[in-house]
């Protein structure tokens, strides 16, 4: 086969009727001159000359069409100019927007630039996954929009929003062309337990941190210990901490979730506290040593998130700050930031959650038919608090504040033994029961099987530290 060169089509139209007229044209002069005076020659005459005509117009209709396929070229070349001109003006620029106290979503974005008419797209788009009011001052979005960079006045567009619901899912919402698609990532978790421990160096909490124990653990950790241990007198510097724990993380090994306490040991001069989780068979979990004796459940002395607490008034006869005379003070004040969690010093039902005279917002717990526990001068009470509530050792009842008769924050803590007034710093009330029988079987094989796979190794390292001494 014989390769044509390349020819643009209507080129190839223009030289075929070039050709055809010449071709047309030397035939009719064979032909004239081979029928000569023939009648008709003079009307094929004007038939070829009309024909010529024909292709000469249609040579002439093909060049228009030639010239608008060479302006639709032109229009393309500008299009892409002009895509190629944005793609220099628009840069695609990462923005975290901090929500302000009194923003919605839509006043967040417009102040970054988004349109109103976008914004309004952009809400109606997340509604059906995410309620935008529930919005807080001090979240973050996250976006990537297109900006102008040489244009300050053109409005920027939102390619692509963020916002993190929980730990590990968010919703993203993602344009397309003009319209927005919303939608939900969730981390895939991995369950995993960490098994750490370290030394103390002053603080506990600080400490515990250092090695990379999460706070929510931590304070879990300390909140068992509480019952045990005087933080403040017991713990020294250069004893140990062991935690084995339950956690979620995400590809990333990022922790989602900090899940429960599977072992807790302190190591401290004079001796070792060791508590390993147990669950009953209708699913009570509660703390117990290696041989199954139930953790020393006292009601709290310091039933506060901030363990540092201070004593700003002990319990008894003391000059009142504001009545400026000698009264008998019924419980300890301890002194706190103003919305200081405050924890229920024992498990309980809630007999008032009230505004109580002097006592400001008060709450009392009684505990069973020989302890009960009040609170006094809370800022506000914790969610679904009311007379009748039953409540958990730790869990939180309300905020610390300056409610009633008060001169600064702080927590005023009673404690009532057979309805009166006792010392918190001093009462020796405890509960929990030992494990036996078949539960104690059970849980001891479970001590074995968590000593095997990582409190041992925890001791083995200990060893090995003190050998390289
Ligand atoms: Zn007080």
């Amino acid at each position: 086969m014989v390769k044509l060169p390349v020819m643009n089509k209507h080129r190839m139209v223009e030289v075929c009727y070039f050709c055809a007229i010449i071709v047309a044209f030397v035939l009719s002069l064979i032909h004239n001159n081979r029928v000569e005076a023939s009648t008709d020659s003079k009307d094929y005459f004007t038939y070829l000359m009309e024909s010529e005509e024909d292709a000469v117009s249609e040579v002439e209709d093909n060049f228009v069409e030639s010239e608008e396929v060479a302006e639709d070229v032109q229009d393309n070349i500008k299009a892409m100019f002009e895509v190629v001109d944005n793609m220099v003006k628009y840069e695609s620029v990462e923005k975290e927007i901090l929500v302000q106290k009194g923003d919605t979503l839509i006043s967040a974005l417009t102040k970054a630039g988004i349109t109103r008419e976008a914004a309004n797209k952009i809400y109606y788009s997340l509604k059906s996954d995410f309620n935008p009011s529930s919005l807080r001052a001090g979240q973050k979005i996250k976006t990537i929009m297109s900006v102008n960079t040489q244009d300050s006045t053109v409005p920027a567009e939102l390619d692509y929003m963020v916002i993190d619901i929980n730990p590990g899912e968010r919703v993203i919402t993602a344009r397309n062309h003009d319209k927005f698609e919303t939608f939900i990532e969730q981390d895939e978790l991995i369950e995993k337990t960490e098994a750490l421990h370290g030394v103390i160096n002053g603080n506990l909490s600080k400490s515990m941190q250092n090695v990379g124990v999460p706070m929510r653990a931590v304070n879990n950790f300390i909140n068992l210990f509480a019952y045990a241990v005087d933080f403040k007198r017991d713990v020294k510097k250069g004893d140990k901490f062991e935690i084995v724990y339950d956690s979620q993380v995400n590809k990333d090994d990022k922790l989602i979730k900090c899940g429960k306490i599977i072992y807790a040991g302190l190591v401290l001069r004079k001796q070792k506290i060791a508590l390993y989780r147990y669950e009953d068979t209708k699913g009570g979990v509660d703390y117990y040593t290696a041989g199954g004796q139930a953790l020393k459940r006292t009601l709290d002395r310091k039933p506060l998130a901030f363990r540092n607490a201070r004593i700003s008034s002990p319990f008894g006869r003391r000059l009142h700050p504001i009545l400026k005379k000698h009264i008998i003070h019924w419980g300890v004040d301890y002194a706190a930031p103003h919305g200081t969690p405050i924890y229920a010093g024992g498990d309980g039902v809630v007999q008032a959650a009230k505004y109580n005279g002097g006592y400001g917002n008060y709450i009392k717990i009684r505990h069973n038919s020989e302890f009960s526990t009040a609170y006094g001068h809370m800022s506000r009470f914790a969610k679904g608090m009311r007379s009748g509530v039953r409540v958990t050792q730790g869990q939180i009842i309300g905020y610390v504040g300056s409610t009633g008769r008060s001169t600064g924050p702080h927590l005023h803590y009673e404690v009532i033994q057979n309805g009166k007034r006792v010392n918190p710093r001093t009462i020796k009330a405890s509960t929990g029961e030992n494990l036996s029988g078949q539960a104690l079987n059970k849980f001891k094989q479970k001590v074995e099987q968590v000593n095997k796979e990582y409190v041992d190794a925890f001791s083995g390292q200990a060893t090995a530290k003190l050998a390289q001494k």
